[in-house]
């Protein structure tokens, strides 16, 4: 049997636990020798030469020969003494110089590089594999997607380009492939042609010879995480079906976040005609006010399908409070959008947006801010080579002088985009205490530091390797589900046909899911019914858009399957 990393972590574990035992004993050994001596050394030096010690310095005479330190301040001055004194320097060689280093190196060093060197990592899938997904490329926002597979059931295998990045990657438990994803036969014996889907995060240009191989073995979904949206039509013309932009879209997330102006410059996403926006309350004239008092509804049409707090979610109700942190989300139609605008009659010059990193997502963010004329200043401690029409105020942001010098304190919104979380919670928490007001958002390039960076005071955190992995997940799934925040989807799915002729209400579907329906949109009338009453009669050629969190989302799947 070919031992697998897996099988390797295994064996070190239990054999280290064995060793380590061993390693135990000897050294009890050592420090029983070392006491018998130090107590011989008492016994010897009062008989032979009627001297007194004490144990202490009998162990620190024994230490001192053994190890052929021999500081000479004790010393026998007797034959039988001096011979003593040779047999303890022997010892010493032996068991403590020659023989310790000999166990580490054999119970522990030797066993973990012959294991390493057995292993062998698996190059091809079991004849008649099927309906699996590949991942090239594991990174954060690949990971984050197969965690999301794994909750899901879909099989996935990750392909790791060498044998170091095979057995770690194993070790974390994952079933992994090794090969060089450009090579035909590895990718034929990656049973490419039948997988459900192909998922890569490689480089552009490894991207597109990958595509151009797996086309020739079948027509598999393949889901292209691009460097860079100019780079998209070459990856679709290579064969890729989806080609996803991640820092462009990034890049758009965060700066319509950071603006406080105009509700369409907030639009996240759409289905159709039906527009998904958030509207934050600070900078408007809402402040202050319940949720049922502002002419929403009546003056635009639009309708509140949520509150954000600190990305804290809560389902809204005409006494829900709005203070300068909450954030509304609104679903409606784009005149719907404009109208809310006129309402607030705020001009995206008197806006002024900070940010902090100029790589690829601060570009972006950037690129997206300007075509809405908000003014913005960039800050990076490197010039960006790809981008010739930004110029940056060049430091490091986390030195509290730049970030001073460069008009916090003034700002109206704040990107806060580096690749460094740790800088990026710095800087969050420095900006909120030299600004409570400032519209802050920030960049999570992990997960796991998400609520870090709202406990600093980040107003919005957009996790890039959740948006990347939704964004992949909706694609090979074929579904239409819209990240708003970490742990809550607005998503689309046909009405279940059982309800057909039955009034929203009768059918129950939001009680029974646990998820709230938005809006309705039919086949036959591209106008969607935002906010529908709960005596609208169901048809099958209506659309629910639904508001939940992915296991409220996942319930509905399973309820109305
Ligand atoms: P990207 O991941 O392509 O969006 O790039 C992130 C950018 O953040 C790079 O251009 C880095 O130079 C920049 N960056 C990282 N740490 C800091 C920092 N402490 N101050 C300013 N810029 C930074
Ligand atoms: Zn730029």
């Amino acid at each position: 049997m070919i031992p697998t990393a897996t099988g390797l972590a295994f064996f070190l574990r239990k054999q280290v636990r064995k060793n380590l035992a061993l390693l135990a004993g000897y050294c009890t050994f050592l420090a029983l020798m070392v006491l018998g001596y130090a107590h011989l050394f008492q016994f010897l030096m009062w008989h032979l030469e009627r001297r007194t010690y004490s144990l202490i310095a009998g162990i620190y005479w024994t230490i001192t020969v053994m190890t052929t330190l021999g500081f000479g301040d004790i010393t026998f001055r007797t034959d039988a003494g001096f011979v003593f004194a040779t047999v303890v320097t022997i010892s010493g060689v032996v068991f403590l110089l020659m023989f310790l280093p000999f166990v580490l190196v054999s119970l522990f060093v030797a066993p973990w590089i012959e294991q390493s060197i057995r292993y062998r990592p698996n190059r091809e899938l079991p004849a008649g594999t099927r309906g699996h997904v590949l991942v090239f490329g594991p990174d954060v926002v690949t990971r984050a997607f197969m965690r999301k597979m794994e909750g899901r059931q879909v099989p996935f295998v990750v392909v790791a380009p060498d044998k170091e990045e095979a057995f770690r990657l194993e070790l974390e438990g994952m079933r992994v492939l090794c090969g060089t994803p450009t090579d035909g036969v590895f990718l034929e014996n990656a049973r490419a042609g039948a997988a459900r889907g192909i998922v890569t995060n490689l480089n552009d240009p490894e991207t597109v010879n990958l595509c151009l191989t797996a086309r020739k073995l079948g027509d598999a979904p393949i889901a292209v995480i691009a460097d860079e949206s100019a780079h998209a039509d070459l990856l679709r013309a290579a064969g890729a079906t989806h080609v996803i932009p991640l820092p462009q879209i990034l890049g758009r997330h965060l700066a319509t976040r950071a603006t406080t102006f105009g509700a369409a410059a907030h639009v996240l996403d759409a289905f159709g005609n039906l527009l998904i926006a958030e509207m934050p309350v600070y900078g408007t004239p809402f402040v202050g006010q319940t949720l049922g008092k502002i002419p929403l509804g009546g003056r635009t049409g639009l309708s509140a399908i949520g509150l954000l707090e600190r990305g804290a979610f809560s389902s809204p109700g005409p006494d829900s409070p709005l203070s300068v942190h909450t954030i509304v989300l609104l679903a409606g139609t784009r005149e719907g959008m404009s109208s809310l605008e006129a309402l607030l009659r705020l001009e995206a010059g008197e806006d002024r947006v900070i940010i902090l990193g100029h790589g690829r997502i601060g570009c972006a963010a950037a690129t997206v801010l300007g075509k809405m004329n908000v003014p913005f200043t960039l800050i990076d401690r490197m010039e960006n080579p790809h981008c010739s029409a930004h110029e940056s105020i060049r430091g490091d942001a986390t030195h509290l002088d730049l970030l001073r010098k460069s008009g916090i304190d003034a700002a109206r919104g704040l990107i806060i985009t580096t690749n460094d979380d740790n800088a990026n919670i710095f800087l969050a928490l420095a900006s909120r205490r030299a600004n409570p007001h400032v519209r802050m958002v920030a960049r999570a390039n992990r997960e796991e530091n998400v609520d870090e960076l709202y406990a600093a005071g980040a107003d919005f955190v957009v996790s890039s390797s959740s948006v990347g992995a939704n964004i992949l997940a909706n694609v090979l799934e074929k579904k239409d589900t819209i990240l708003l925040t970490e742990g809550v989807n607005v998503f689309r799915r046909p009405l279940p046909p059982r309800f057909s002729g039955w009034t929203l209400a009768e059918s129950g579907v939001d009680a029974m899911s646990g998820c709230a329906v938005v809006a309705i949109l039919r086949e036959d009338n591209p106008e969607p019914v935002v906010g529908p009453s709960r005596e609208t009669v169901l048809d099958t050629r209506m659309d629910l858009v639904l508001i939940g969190s992915p296991e409220q989302e996942k319930r509905f799947g399973e309820v109305f399957a």
